[in-house]
């Protein structure tokens, strides 16, 4: 995959993630609007929602990583040993920081 299409690819799912963990804020936010006589079950739903923000946030952070690497010329260096992780592997998990040897 050319370097141009894998910065679109990473940046179509930032996009994504970003518009997903936006929606879970405002989940959030509405859940603590007005005086529901359901307010355990509402904290129950908002810790469901804090996980899935969450996660959401990290794997914004881990696309954002990526696309650093490609702006700085490391992109598809394994992080621990210096080799270059197998385009195979980047075109599963383009955001690998590790080659398969490295991973954990
Ligand atoms: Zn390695």
């Amino acid at each position: 995959m050319s370097q141009e299409a894998l910065r679109k690819q990473l940046e179509e799912r930032l996009a994504q993630m970003q518009a997903r963990l936006a929606s879970i804020k405002e989940e959030v936010t509405q859940s603590h609007s007005g005086d529901s006589a359901e307010q355990a079950q509402e904290r129950e739903n908002d810790e469901v929602v804090d996980a899935i923000g969450n996660e959401t946030a990290q794997s914004i952070r881990i696309l954002q990583a990526a696309l650093m690497r490609l702006e700085d010329g490391t992109y598809g260096i394994c992080e621990r040993c210096g080799e270059e992780i197998s385009d195979g592997r980047l075109a599963v998990i383009p955001e690998a920081t590790r080659c398969v040897n490295c991973a954990d």
